[in-house]
């Protein structure tokens, strides 16, 4: 079965990125940390798309903290235990906590950090050895931002954390290359999600294309690269961002 995991997927970017996989005819892992009835929806929706494939595992709900590393732990290990390896893994789920550097308090550092770069490894540590021992291609797309690429004023934190992840990322592919799981991350510009609100709409004439971005225009890309047109693509970063440079 192709079971598809996905962090965050109650709204935003998570939201489209299972609603995509749904549509692609793979089974949907919805993740949410708080916000369940949302969560419910994507489920319900998920299950409407496919519906339409035949012979399709339904899909499912998980709920735990990205930075809780132990709960992420159990709850991960109870979920492959009962339905075995995911193909799939997005890690997606993440925060901001924006300020200038000298007025930057302590808890956002550490809860960006924790949050988005410890996200990756409480993730992805108790599923990547059952994904190789499962014999077979996978995929894990992870989600950085244009401000690991090239940095943003009031975002020392944030940038950090994804800068990081465009790390981590490029050395879990190079160790799972031989294992056919490949592992590339998607880097978005100015999404209109809940986390961008308060972008001001002066900041569109930064963009060549004059516009900021939509959650599904993330999701197509993500998912292509979990496709199995997306074989012998790993390792690379793919920016999303309306011709930002
Ligand atoms: P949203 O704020 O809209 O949604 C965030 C999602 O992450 C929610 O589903 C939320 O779950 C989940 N989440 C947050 N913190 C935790 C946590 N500690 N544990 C588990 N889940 C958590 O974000 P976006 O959709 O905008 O962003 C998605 C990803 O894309 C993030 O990694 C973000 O950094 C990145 N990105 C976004 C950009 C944008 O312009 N929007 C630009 C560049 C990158 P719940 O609601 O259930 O609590």
């Amino acid at each position: 079965m192709a079971y598809v995991l996905i962090t965050g997927a109650s709204r935003g970017i998570g939201r489209a990125i299972a609603i995509e996989v749904a549509r692609q005819g793979m089974t949907p892992v919805i993740h949410f940390r708080e916000r369940e009835a949302e969560a419910g929806e994507v489920l319900k929706e998920a299950s409407r798309l496919l519906s339409e494939h035949s012979g399709k595992e339904p899909p499912r709900l998980l709920q735990f903290d990205i930075s809780d590393r132990a709960r992420a732990k159990a709850v991960l290990e109870e979920d492959i235990g009962r339905f075995g390896a995911y193909y799939g893994v997005v890690c997606n789920a993440g925060i901001c906590c924006d300020a200038p550097f000298p007025g930057l308090e302590d808890d956002a550092w550490d809860s960006v950090i924790t949050t988005n770069l410890g996200g990756f490894y409480n993730l992805l540590k108790p599923v990547v050895m059952p994904m190789i021992q499962r014999r077979k291609p996978g995929r894990i797309v992870t989600l950085s931002s244009i401000a690991g690429i090239t940095g943003n004023r009031g975002q020392v934190n944030y940038a950090a954390s994804k800068a990081g992840i465009i790390g981590a990322t490029k050395s879990l592919a190079l160790e799972l290359a031989k294992r056919n799981i490949t592992v590339n991350c998607v880097a978005p510009g100015i999404i209109e999600t809940d986390m961008t609100h308060e972008v001001p709409e002066e900041i569109k004439r930064l963009i060549p294309m004059q516009r900021f971005g939509k959650a599904e225009e993330v999701a197509a890309v993500v998912g292509f690269l979990l496709s199995e047109g997306a074989s012998y693509v790993t390792g690379q970063v793919i920016s999303v961002n309306g011709g930002m440079v």
